[in-house]
């Protein structure tokens, strides 16, 4: 009934019941008329969030943070990946404590409204934390989505750009001799681009292997030292002198076919970045990453016109006022973030298509400390994107693989996404729980650890 018919009905002396009945219907019991949110309001959504659930697990010793939204159709959930390794206590508690009261009782198909709405509930936003509890319920709701129209999550995106998504993997070694080898390994293993990275001897060096937490890598043997304790040890010099010695070395010994990325890791002045850079230039590198900090993104300017050598940036990047600028004067050729960390898939293929416009490609960050769930949500991504560049692959372990039933496969050096509805991954809660997360310490304490010689604190 509208107000006309309202009005038609009074004048005919209507009972003063249905007139109430009708004056709050149409108006809200204070009598003026309904916004346009108040009448929605008003109907039942046809799927609601009943529930909001984290589970902190460690397959592979790494912690992982995974978000469940249940719905109010028996059965149907989705799977979100929340994971911010070194924090994982703080996502749990920003999820359970303040997100599910938030969000239970929403629409469940109202993802960009929820996506929203969340990202200004804490008014303060824009952080690894929040990034990540926002992000473990806006994956979840993208695989609901899915799974109710019984498509993969790609196909909403738009569709299959490509069969599948090539990817590079990591090798590392104490010497030339042990990085070749493994390069030679991924090749016959059918990958056609890999990151190079090699130890300095004598310092603890960033992906050869990884950080040492000090027990070898600083000047003496710091087993006895406990973990908040301990010291590694770092100079930048003789990493930048070794660096090209390393792409010489494996362009002589394997040629030209394969792409070598590298990893910089911001640990170097950006002066000493912008030498290396240009060093590695002639070895035609299929990007360098990271090559300055966060805080020194201004020096993109001064090395863009220096160099043609490819520019990769971003993983730690949290706020859109870090990669606009970047982005939209042409400064880097592929985005590296860490999409759980920015709000998950809603604002990724927002940062996918704004890259488009610039030819920018994606090359997602997806290390160890990124769920399969997550790493299910970069493939979908990957797929559906015009302008993807490359993605950084994990071989998941037995212990992942049961836990993360549907983790993305891996042949010839290409994912493969399922094409099941949503993401085509599921989770074990049972199995999880027989990998509890260790929090004694509380994290791996190997960051934060990192000094010159002369006791200087480094960027990780
Ligand atoms: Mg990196």
């Amino acid at each position: 009934m509208d107000r006309r018919h309202w009005l038609k009905s009074a004048a005919l002396g209507t009972g003063a019941a249905a007139m109430t009945a009708f004056t709050e219907a149409a108006f809200g019991a204070d009598g003026r008329p309904d916004t346009i949110a108040e009448k929605a309001s008003r109907g039942t959504p046809p799927l609601r969030i009943t529930d909001v659930q984290t589970f902190l697990t460690a397959p592979a010793n790494i912690r992982l943070v995974v978000v469940k939204v249940l719905t109010n159709e028996p059965g149907l959930y989705g799977l979100g990946c929340a994971t911010f390794t070194q924090r994982a206590r703080a996502v749990e508690t920003a999820v359970n404590t303040f997100l599910k009261p938030f969000l239970i009782g929403k629409d469940v198909t109202r993802i960009e409204d929820t996506w929203q709405s969340v990202f200004v509930s804490s008014y303060w936003r824009n952080g690894p934390v929040l990034g990540n509890a926002l992000s473990g319920v806006d994956m979840a709701l993208w695989d609901i989505l899915g799974k109710r129209a019984g498509l993969p999550v790609y196909q909403l995106l738009g569709g299959k750009c490509r069969e599948a998504v090539d990817t590079y993997r990591h090798a590392a070694g104490k010497t030339f001799q042990d990085v070749e080898d493994q390069v030679r390994k991924f090749l016959a293993e059918g990958y056609r681009h890999v990151r190079i990275q090699c130890e300095v001897p004598g310092l603890s060096t960033y992906g050869a292997g990884g950080s040492k937490g000090g027990a070898t890598g600083g000047p003496q043997a710091q087993d006895d030292i406990p973990l908040n304790r301990r010291v590694d040890t770092w100079e930048p010099a003789p990493y930048v002198r070794l660096v090209p010695k390393l792409f010489a070395h494996i362009r002589e010994k394997i040629g030209d076919e394969v792409e070598l990325l590298h990893d910089i890791h911001e640990r170097v002045p950006p002066i000493l970045a912008i030498q290396l850079v240009k060093d590695v230039e002639k070895f035609r590198p299929y990007f360098m990453e990271d090559p300055f900090s966060p805080e020194d993104v201004g020096y993109f300017k001064t090395l863009r016109p220096q160099t043609s050598t490819p520019l990769a940036m971003g993983e730690l990047f949290n706020n859109p006022n870090e990669w606009v600028d970047l982005v939209s004067g042409r400064l880097i050729d592929f985005i590296r973030i860490h999409v759980s960390q920015v709000g998950g898939l809603t604002m990724a293929k927002k940062v996918a298509a704004l890259c488009e416009f610039f030819s920018v490609r994606t090359a997602w960050h997806g290390p160890g400390d990124v769920s399969p769930v997550g790493h299910a949500c970069n493939v979908h991504l990957d797929l559906a994107t015009p302008n993807f560049g490359i993605q950084e692959a994990k071989l998941f372990n037995q212990a992942e693989q049961d836990v993360f039933p549907g983790c993305p496969e891996l042949k010839d050096g290409y994912y493969f996404a399922t094409d099941k509805p949503g993401f085509g991954i599921d989770f074990d809660e049972k199995l999880a729980a027989k990998f509890p997360i260790q929090d004694d310490p509380p994290f791996d304490m190997r960051w934060g650890t990192l000094r010159r010689k002369d006791g200087t604190i480094v960027k990780p």
